[in-house]
């Protein structure tokens, strides 16, 4: 991160900020609805009948599936109600805001550090 020049003023400004978005984003975390582990997945496929038009054109689909690792190993689950699908996104966007919140912890980390360093000096005898 590039904030070498920056006053100790600007750099409380900022962390101000950062704080803000990290804590309307907790505020978002804090109440999760209910949802279901995995990653949405669109599918199309063939039969396997000889004489279906999916043979050599538009395969059958879509499919709508949720995919997750269990024990290391992809497990591909085809979804038939929409309330599942709703969880599956509820579940995506809470991954999202997570990783959001992560980053903005170690934006304000880095910058705290560089308040401590640019506040610091040797005592040396
Ligand atoms: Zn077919």
């Amino acid at each position: 991160m590039n904030n070498e020049n920056l006053r100790p003023d600007e750099i409380k400004k900022i962390i101000c900020d950062l704080s803000l978005r990290r804590s309307k984003l907790t505020g978002k975390l804090l109440s999760p609805g209910p949802m279901v582990e995995g990653c949405l997945h669109i599918i199309y496929k063939k039969c396997g009948k000889p004489t279906c038009h999916c043979k050599d054109g538009k395969k059958h689909g879509p499919y709508i599936a949720i995919v997750r690792k269990v024990n290391g190993v992809s497990k591909l689950t085809y979804v038939d109600k929409l309330d599942v699908i709703d969880k599956a996104k509820a579940y995506k966007r809470y991954n999202k805001r997570l990783a959001s919140l992560r980053k903005i912890n170690e934006k304000i980390f880095s910058y705290l550090r560089h308040l401590r360093d640019i506040n610091t000096t040797v005592y040396e005898k």
